[in-house]
C-alpha cells in the first residue's frame, strides 16, 4: 500500500514532536520539514527546505502538518497553505476557533483541500470527552482541570519580569475539587479557583526577591486573583528539575441518570511531554486527513467531524475484530 506522504510545517516543539511520532507510524512518511529560517540552522537528520520551497511540493505531499505557533503563524500560514494542500493544525486559541474554521472551510472548499484544525489534546481529545459526556448525560455538569503540567505562556511571562533570570510556571488542579467531582458532591466551577499557580524560579544576581514576588502575584490575567506559591531555586535544582514540559488534566462530567443515581464520566491525560502528545494526536489526524482527501470530502474539519476509524492505520473490518 502506497504511504501517505506528510510535509512538516514549522521546526519547534510540536514540529520535533511530529518528526519523532511519524516513525511510528508504518503507513506515513515523511517528506520534509519546512522553515522560515536558514535550512542548515535546524538540528535533524530529516529533509529540510526553506519554506519558500514548499510549492515545488504540491504533487508529492499529501498532507502538511502545520506545527507554528498558535497567536501569529496559524492565523495566516493555515488558510494560504490551504489553497494547495491538505493540512492538519493544532490551533488552540479557543475563542477564535470558529473563525479560524470559517476561513479554512471557505478556502479548502474553492480549491477541493481537506483542513483538519485544532487538534491535539485541548482543543482536541478533551473537546471530543467533552462532547461525549454531555450527549452522554444530557442533565449534569462537565468540568476541565488542566494540569500538573507547564504553561509556556506563564513561564514566558514570568521570565520577562526583571530580577528573573530561569523561571517555569505549573498549574496545578485543586486535588480537594478533582475528588469532589469524582465522588460525585456539588461543586461550585470557576476556572480560578480551581486550579493553583505553582512558580519556580532562578533569580538574577542582585534581583530583589521581594519586588520580583510581588510583580508576580499582581500579574494582572496571569496570576492576580489566583492561589501562587513562588519558589526560588539554584541553576542546578532548575537544570535537574525543571527542564521537561510535562502536562495533562482531566475533563469529567457529573450527570443524572435518574434522580436518584449519578454517573461521573471521566478522560484523563498525564504526559510527560506536551508537545510529543500533542504531535501524535495530530499525526493521527493527518491520516485521517489523507484518508478524507482521497475520498474528496473536502473543506474544514474539526475532531468533531471526523469518524475515529479515519484515525487508525488498521482497517475498519480488522478494527471491529480486534477493537469494538
Ligand atoms: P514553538 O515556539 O516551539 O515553535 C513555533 C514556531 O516557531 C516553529 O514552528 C518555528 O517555525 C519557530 N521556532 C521554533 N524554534 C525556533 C528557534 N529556536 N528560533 C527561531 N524560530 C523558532 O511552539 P511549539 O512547537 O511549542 O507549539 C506550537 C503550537 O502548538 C502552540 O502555539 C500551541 O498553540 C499548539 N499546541 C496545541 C495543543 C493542543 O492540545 N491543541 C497543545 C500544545 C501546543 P520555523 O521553523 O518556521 O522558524
Amino acid at each position: 500500500m502506497k504511504k501517505t506522504t506528510i510535509g512538516i510545517v514549522g521546526y519547534g516543539n510540536l514540529g520535533k514532536g511530529v518528526e519523532v511520532g511519524l516513525k511510528h507510524s508504518v503507513d506515513l512518511e515523511l517528506v520534509g520539514i519546512f522553515t522560515r529560517r536558514q535550512p542548515d540552522q535546524l538540528e535533524t537528520s530529516s529533509p529540510v527546505y526553506h519554506i519558500d520551497k514548499l510549492v515545488d511540493f504540491k504533487d508529492t505531499i499529501d498532507v502538511l502538518i502545520l506545527c507554528g505557533g498558535s497567536q501569529k503563524d496559524i492565523p495566516t500560514q493555515a488558510p494560504k497553505m490551504a489553497e494547495l494542500f491538505n493540512t492538519v493544525d493544532t490551533y488552540d486559541n479557543h475563542n477564535e476557533i470558529p473563525t479560524h474554521f470559517e476561513k479554512l472551510d471557505k478556502v479548502a472548499r474553492n480549491n477541493n483541500t481537506t483542513a483538519v484544525l485544532s487538534t491535539g489534546w485541548d482543543p482536541g481529545l478533551f473537546s471530543l470527552n467533552r462532547l461525549f459526556a454531555e450527549a452522554i448525560l444530557p442533565k449534569g455538569n462537565t468540568y476541565t482541570f488542566w494540569g500538573p503540567g507547564l504553561s509556556q505562556g506563564h513561564s514566558d511571562a514570568v521570565r520577562r519580569v526583571e530580577g528573573v533570570k530561569h523561571a517555569v510556571q505549573y498549574t496545578v488542579p485543586k486535588q480537594e475539587q478533582v475528588d469532589a467531582v469524582k465522588n460525585k458532591k456539588s461543586l461550585d466551577y470557576n476556572k480560578q479557583d480551581a486550579h493553583k499557580r505553582v512558580v519556580f524560579l532562578v533569580l538574577d544576581e542582585n534581583a530583589d526577591e521581594k519586588k520580583v514576588r510581588e510583580s508576580i502575584s499582581t500579574m494582572p490575567d496571569y496570576f492576580y486573583g489566583y492561589e501562587t506559591e513562588i519558589t526560588i531555586i539554584d541553576q542546578a535544582t532548575f537544570d535537574r528539575d525543571h527542564t521537561g514540559m510535562p502536562h495533562g488534566g482531566t475533563v469529567m462530567r457529573q450527570g443524572k441518570t435518574t434522580d436518584e443515581n449519578t454517573a461521573v464520566y471521566q478522560f484523563g491525560l498525564d504526559l510527560d511531554s506536551n508537545p510529543e502528545f500533542t504531535a501524535a494526536v495530530t499525526i493521527a489526524y493527518a491520516r485521517a486527513a489523507g484518508k478524507l482527501a482521497k475520498e474528496k470530502q473536502y473543506g474544514a474539519k474539526t475532531v468533531f467531524d471526523i469518524a475515529p476509524s479515519y484515525l487508525s492505520p488498521k482497517d475498519p473490518k480488522e478494527l471491529r475484530k480486534e477493537l469494538l
